[in-house]
């Protein structure tokens, strides 16, 4: 097994608020990896650590076998991160941002051809593309700026609530979109996500994070049989709590 990322009891504190308390898993190649947990649970801070976006206070991160902080703009390039607010430039068409990115990531002319090959198929806007995308509808910014992401081919993407605000069937299109990519490029996915349906589908193995802290990790049929329960949303209520 290669591991992709590797965390080893991180932490990170905003001032006083403890956002990450003590976090420790690894991602393989090949896996779609998901963290899910309460809102304010630590996931979005986690992401950011693996991202390079921050620093850990404490604990060891490795990605692609990097120091995600201090990584070689060679190997920086292999990985996208999604935000959970990823804005998308207003002033261009969906299209002239799926160049921009195109261009930023590839090595050579032809890549990035193909790379925007890829986008405008992945993205499933069609003419669309032609558009501002300042006047793209929520889940249409959303597609745009995942399509971004998946075209560049990373090795890991990472991947913040890639569903938020998705109608049901382009949830489903970009549900089917994560996994085929990981399937068929060798790659991993570190992803989000409060739709335990999603999840199970997506995940090939789950992360239950409450108050900066895993608190159960496995597979989704593991899960289950280990909580006795016939989903994984029952695997959630009876370690998380249910009810506000
Ligand atoms: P959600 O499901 O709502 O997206 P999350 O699990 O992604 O939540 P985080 O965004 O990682 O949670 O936040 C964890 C905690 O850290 C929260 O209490 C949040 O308010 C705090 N926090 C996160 N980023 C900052 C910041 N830049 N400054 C101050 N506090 C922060």
């Amino acid at each position: 097994m290669e591991v992709i990322v590797e965390a080893r009891s991180i932490a990170k504190k905003f001032g006083d608020v403890v956002a990450v308390r003590d976090v420790s898993f690894t991602v393989a190649r090949g896996e779609v990896f998901c963290l899910v947990g309460p809102n304010g649970a630590g996931k979005t801070t986690t992401f950011r650590i693996v991202a390079g976006l921050i620093r850990p206070d404490k604990g060891f991160v490795s990605v692609l076998g990097e120091d995600p902080y201090a990584m070689d703009p060679r190997v920086r390039r292999k990985i996208t991160y999604l935000p959970e607010d990823a804005g998308v430039y207003r002033n261009l068409t969906g299209l002239e941002y799926l160049e921009v990115v195109a261009g930023v990531y590839a090595s050579s002319r032809e890549e990035s051809r193909r790379f925007l090959e890829r986008g405008i198929q992945l993205s499933g806007l069609g003419e669309e593309l032609r558009r501002r995308a300042g006047g793209y509808s929520r889940g249409m910014k959303r597609r745009l700026a995942l399509a971004a992401a998946l075209m560049v081919e990373p090795e890991l993407a990472i991947l913040d609530e890639p569903t938020a605000g998705l109608d049901v069937s382009h949830s489903l299109a970009v549900r089917n979109t994560i996994k085929s990519y990981v399937r068929e490029s060798g790659s991993s996915a570190l992803v989000s996500s409060h739709n335990m349906l999603e999840v199970e589908y997506l995940c090939d193995r789950v992360a239950i994070i409450s108050r900066g802290v895993i608190v159960a990790e496995g597979a989704p049929g593991e899960l289950k049989d280990e909580y006795g329960a016939s989903n994984l949303e029952e695997v959630y209520i009876k370690i998380v709590g249910g009810g506000a």
